[in-house]
C-alpha cells in the first residue's frame, strides 16, 4: 500500500475524529494533576493534553476542581512529600 497524500489525509481525518472525542470525567480527572503541573512549568498544557484542556472548557465541573488544583498546587509549591513527589523531580 502506498502513502499518497489523500491516504494520509484520511488517516489524519480519522485521528482527528477520534482525538476530538470528548473525555469522561473521570478521564479529565485522572489527567488533571499532570495538566495542571505541565501548566506550572509554564509549558502549554493544552498542547500537551489537548482532551484535558477541551474538556475543561465545557465542564464546570472540571473546571472548578482545576483552578483548586492549581490553587493549591501554587500554595503548596513542590515541598509536599506526598504523592506528587515521583512526578516532582527535576524538570
Ligand atoms: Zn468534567
Amino acid at each position: 500500500m502506498v502513502l499518497n497524500p489523500e491516504t494520509l489525509k484520511q488517516m489524519i481525518l480519522i485521528l482527528t475524529k477520534t482525538h476530538a472525542d470528548e473525555i469522561s470525567c473521570s478521564e479529565c480527572f485522572d489527567e488533571i494533576d499532570r495538566f495542571a503541573e505541565i501548566e506550572l512549568v509554564g509549558k502549554s498544557a493544552a498542547e500537551a493534553l489537548p482532551l484535558v484542556q477541551d474538556h475543561l472548557e465545557h465542564c464546570q465541573d472540571c473546571h472548578e476542581e482545576y483552578q483548586a488544583l492549581m490553587a493549591a498546587l501554587k500554595f503548596t509549591d513542590v515541598s509536599d512529600p506526598g504523592e506528587s513527589n515521583e512526578k516532582n523531580q527535576k524538570i
